[in-house]
């Protein structure tokens, strides 16, 4: 649980008076009774929703699943607009799950999806690696030392294709994805610290990407990291909680603790890191709009002649005996 977060029995909730508080937002002075806490942070999805313009009636969604606390509470808190009173019957919404094919990690991941989707009746697709490129994730990086690229580049790279696939097979409008508020700020900031102030223009939590064939939306922008764990915890879903073993963060988790004590000595300075950082993402994005081509190789949509995943794939194929035979 992130340094901001204060639990335990405080006194009454300053939203129904009724019950005892269970946890203080520190940003905005509210101290509310779980049940409280969990409406909020529904209503507060709900906002950024309707602020955005992410889902629209009739729309079909795709929610990407990882079986992590985040998209297993985007995907709850989704189900829960749809169905709950007042939702006007949104639409309906399907799990987008990738298996990576890490041994020994993804499968608890995809049972706690599996087990959420059983339980609020959503279709679940699932495409692996395997399927969809000829070799896993372990396959891929068995030569790996993370000298040239990091795992969760290159592994970056073949997800958000992926991703794509699961999108199209579920003949979806939109992929929503479980990006918080931590997740956005990070993200600025890692671009800013490398020089890449192109890629600030691409934040924005409800775009169309030019990589990428669907509208891709980010319900979860306006809620920290913190909240989403609580709301998770709080509504006993079961999640993984181990790590990628591939997952390397480096200057990431740096700026991550960074925040993370801004916020301490600060509350409310992510928030408004948050909305510099979309005031300055909307005024860039009309400025760096990529040009949209498809690539020579797999036809795909790409920002060059060719695309990130038949770039990697020729990695792949360099440095095992996998990949070549998808040129
Ligand atoms: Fe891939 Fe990195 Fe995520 Fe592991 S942590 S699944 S390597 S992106
Ligand atoms: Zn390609």
């Amino acid at each position: 649980m992130g340094a901001t977060l204060t639990a335990g029995f405080l006194g009454d909730c300053s939203r129904c008076g009724e019950r005892p508080s269970y946890y203080t937002r520190r940003y905005s002075g509210e101290s509310l009774c779980a049940a409280c806490f969990q409406e909020t942070t529904v209503e507060k999805v709900k906002r950024t929703i309707s602020k955005y313009g992410m889902l629209r009636r009739g729309d079909r969604v795709g929610v990407a699943v990882s079986g992590g606390k985040d998209s297993l509470s985007l995907l709850k808190i989704l189900h829960r607009l749809n169905a709950g009173p007042g939702s006007n019957g949104r639409g309906e919404l399907v799990a987008l799950t990738v298996d990576e094919g890490v041994e020994g990690y993804r499968d608890e991941a995809i049972e706690h999806t599996r087990a959420l989707c059983e339980e609020l009746g959503v279709e679940l697709v699932l495409v692996s690696y395997s399927d969809l490129f000829g070799f896993s994730l372990d396959q891929a990086l068995d030569w790996k030392d993370d000298r040239e690229l990091s795992s969760c580049s290159m592994c970056g790279v073949f997800r958000r294709r992926a991703i794509d696939e699961a999108a199209v097979r579920a003949k979806v409008d939109v992929v929503a994805t479980a990006h918080n508020l931590d997740d956005y700020v990070q993200t600025f900031m890692m671009n800013l610290l490398h020089g890449d102030v192109e890629r600030l223009g691409w934040l924005d939590p409800s775009t169309y990407d030019d990589d990428f064939p669907v509208r891709r939306v980010k319900p979860l922008t306006e809620v920290y990291e913190e909240e989403v764990a609580l709301y998770a915890y709080l509504s006993k879903i079961p999640f993984q909680s181990a790590s990628c073993p591939y997952m390397h963060e480096g200057l990431r988790s740096e700026v991550r603790d960074y925040l993370n004590e801004l916020e301490s000595k600060h509350p409310g300075m992510k928030n408004t890191l948050l909305k510099s950082s979309l005031s300055l993402t909307a005024k860039l994005k009309e400025a760096t709009s990529k040009e949209r081509m498809t690539c020579s190789r797999c036809g795909n949509i790409s920002s060059s002649k060719i695309c990130g995943v038949c770039r990697m794939k020729d990695i792949v194929a360099e440095h095992t005996s996998f990949g070549a035979g998808n040129r």
